[in-house]
């Protein structure tokens, strides 16, 4: 009977407070839903920060990985394993790309770029040593570790946990002529989000990306595009850049990669970026590991074959204008694009989670970003049914 308290209780007591998480417990998942540990049951709108795009405990990547998991999971790659091959080679033709290197959190993927960017910078470039310079934006998210949040300009993320690595210049996001200018003669990346996620669905203005692109070719500079948020189906495309009509040097995939079953990241390079890592350079206990792989190529197979991403492309902008036409004088803006949308409210209105409460009771599960913004991102197997439903939850909280 009282289990959910005796749960929070235990994860109050022993747990380190680095998160707020809304009060749900939860014991199960299937395709769009959860199910709380009184069997209630809550349509998904954030999917694990978008890491369960293919819906919660997808079957076909459920048997890939019970498969696996019975013959080998980790070889390290001290050895070879019979997996990776087929995962570089797959993932490599979905996105275009020449090179992979295949990590595990996505903040992991994020410091191999660094890493691999700076040695391009000093062997390729010609850049001075120790001299070399990445740019990133205000508002950024990248992950959590010390290297990445040493450039974050978030207070929480940063505040009493220096000293920082230098080497990294910050500038306003959207702003083309701020990046121009910010652009010398040690700069060898550019490291940015195509769509603001943390940030609250922070999307650039048009043609800001076509500008970057050609200052990044005119200048020798690599774009690095962090997708490992907006990649893999969320926002209609199969990466965000696509929407741009332009191509990153150096792409980040996590979240998704494995469907939410496990850590898997990867670096994606179109240039010679990746070809400066030599044996002993870089690494990873777990990284490329059979069962990842085999979990990897599955996720990204169900991705294509079961039309998510064109489900994302077809319903994201029904979502939009569904939400676009709540009356409430709570509501400022929405926005999105595919199925990465996001509920502006007033300062007036008393704050995004108590409505996030509000819709947990009703049985849609948001997440509160910035005080202000309703995040709202279901796994890309939604239906317009579905949508349908989770509407009239929206306007009855908001409207309230
Ligand atoms: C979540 C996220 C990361 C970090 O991924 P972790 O797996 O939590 O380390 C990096 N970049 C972006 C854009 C993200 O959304």
């Amino acid at each position: 009977m009282t289990t959910t308290k005796d749960l929070i209780a235990l994860e109050s007591t022993l747990g380190a407070h680095n998160y707020q998480p809304l009060d749900v417990v939860l014991e199960r998942g299937e395709g769009v839903y959860v199910y709380d540990t009184d069997g209630k049951r809550y349509l998904d709108c954030l999917s694990a920060y978008s890491a369960v795009n293919q819906g919660h405990c997808h079957p076909r990547i459920l048997e890939a990985m019970i498969a696996q998991a019975r013959k080998l999971t980790l070889t390290s790659r001290a050895f070879r394993n019979d997996q990776l091959g087929y995962f570089y080679e797959e993932l490599a033709a979905l996105t275009g790309s020449h090179k992979v290197l295949p990590m595990n959190t996505g903040a992991e993927a994020v410091e191999s770029a660094i890493k691999a960017v700076r040695k391009w910078g000093y062997e390729v470039k010609g850049v001075e040593k120790n001299a070399a310079e990445i740019i990133v934006c205000a508002n950024n998210f990248h992950g959590r570790t010390m290297g990445i949040v040493g450039f974050s300009t978030d207070p929480a993320a940063r505040n009493n946990f220096g000293p920082f690595a230098p080497g990294f210049k910050v500038i306003p996001f959207g702003d083309a002529a701020a990046f121009e200018h910010a652009i010398g003669p040690n700069t060898v990346g550019f490291l940015v989000e195509p769509i603001q996620g943390e940030a609250g669905v922070i999307i650039p203005p048009a043609g800001y990306f076509t500008r970057v692109r050609e200052l990044c070719s005119r200048n020798n500079v690599m774009l690095i595009l962090d997708e490992i948020q907006t990649g893999l189906g969320r926002t209609g495309r199969l990466l965000a850049e696509e929407h741009e009509g332009i191509e990153a040097d150096v792409t980040l995939l996590g979240k998704a990669l494995s469907g939410g079953f496990y850590p898997v990241s990867a670096v994606l390079s179109n240039t010679d970026v990746l070809g400066v890592l030599q044996p002993g350079q870089h690494g990873s206990t777990f990284g490329g590991n059979p069962l990842a792989c085999a979990v990897a190529r599955m996720a990204l197979k169900v991705l294509s074959e079961e039309g998510m991403i064109d489900n994302a492309a077809r319903l994201g902008p029904y979502f939009l204008d569904g939400l676009g036409s709540i009356r409430s004088n709570h509501v400022k803006g929405v926005r999105g694009r595919g199925l990465m949308l996001a509920i502006d409210l007033y300062p007036e209105a008393g704050g995004a989670r108590k409505f996030c409460y509000a819709l947990r009771d009703l049985g849609i599960l948001a997440k509160d970003t910035h005080t202000d913004t309703i995040r709202i991102a279901p796994p890309l197997v939604i239906t317009r049914d579905e949508i349908d439903g989770a509407l009239e939850q929206f306007a009855a909280v908001l409207e309230a």
